[in-house]
């Protein structure tokens, strides 16, 4: 992996959320990689939350306000470190994920703008460095999806050796949605796809794979990213099969293959296979707004099908 970087929450169509970046981050900050990129400020108010900490496995929680072991949102980041690894075939980890919860959002925010002063506002992050790897977010309203983002990043990075930066998100867009009942679907992106399709795009994991930096990533490509993971962990057997062989490569130090390449040897027509798979998607949704208790028939038309006219 690389000396460090961090990765933040997307753009989002509807929600107040968060672009995402991932930098060099000693270099973003102007310090040498051995100086602590992650050392925080002075400011009383900048301190780290540290007053509680749970520890499960090679997870530890550290946040301003007693929180038990058993709380529904801890047992829950466990279950989802035991379905990350078991749906991707990821090895031991090697790291473990250091959690930091806020209280709430004015304290994050003093904190991270006092340790990370070049750094821009983002709801949620994940930075790794040499020294650890760290989430850090705030008990807020979506702490929930946040934590499973987040979460995410440092299960794939505290386990592999390489992450590319489509997968990473890809991945990370996927396990943030609890909603199994409801196959997984995030309602905003299988909608953004949707229109998308419509409009006659066409998706292209090859330029995916060129992506370095988060900061080149639009709202788009968080969609794309999501459609190809979900398309590969649950379209086919042999596409799961697939980007599980990948992921085993990924545990090497050499450099990963293009996923793209492969995809393309052996599957006919893989960006009209997503395509066709996107429109699949309207089901998902209409279950996902049930889950959530919303009106399944809120907005319409939720998913046309590939290839159909606005
Ligand atoms: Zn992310």
């Amino acid at each position: 992996m690389p000396p460090s970087l961090f990765v933040a929450r997307p753009p989002a169509a509807r929600l107040p959320t968060w672009v995402g970046v991932r930098l060099a981050l000693c270099a973003a900050l102007g310090l040498p990689l051995i100086s602590g990129c992650a050392t925080p400020g002075t400011q009383a108010a900048a301190r780290l939350p540290s007053r509680h900490q749970v520890r499960l496995d090679r997870l530890v929680v550290k946040s301003d306000f007693s929180i038990s072991d058993d709380d529904p949102r801890i047992r829950e980041l466990h279950d989802l470190r035991d379905e990350v690894r078991s749906t991707l075939l990821l090895p031991p980890q090697r790291r473990p994920v250091v959690v930091y919860l806020f209280q709430d959002e004015d304290r994050y925010s003093q904190y991270m703008q006092a340790a990370f002063p070049n750094l821009p506002q983002r709801r949620a992050f994940f930075i790794g460095t040499p020294g650890e790897l760290s989430v850090y977010a705030f008990w807020g309203e979506q702490v929930r999806e946040d934590l499973r983002h987040e979460y995410t990043h440092g299960l794939l990075h505290a386990s592999l050796e390489h992450v590319p930066l489509w997968l990473d998100e890809g991945l990370a867009e996927y396990f943030e949605v609890a909603t199994q009942d409801a196959a997984r679907i995030n309602i905003d992106h299988a909608e953004g796809l949707a229109t998308m399709v419509a409009n006659g795009w066409q998706p292209d994991l090859k330029r995916m794979e060129q992506l370095e930096d988060v900061s080149e990533m639009q709202r788009a490509d968080y969609q794309e990213a999501w459609a190809w993971a979900h398309f590969l962990l649950s379209e086919s057997d042999s596409g799961r099969e697939l980007l599980l062989a990948y992921m085993e490569e990924l545990q090497s130090p050499a450099p990963p293959p293009s996923l793209a390449d492969r995809i393309k040897a052996e599957f006919p027509s893989p960006e009209e296979r997503l395509t066709a798979y996107i429109s699949t998607f309207g089901a998902g949704v209409g279950r996902a707004r049930v889950m959530l208790g919303q009106d399944p028939d809120a907005e319409e038309p939720l998913i046309q099908p590939a290839g159909a006219s606005q």
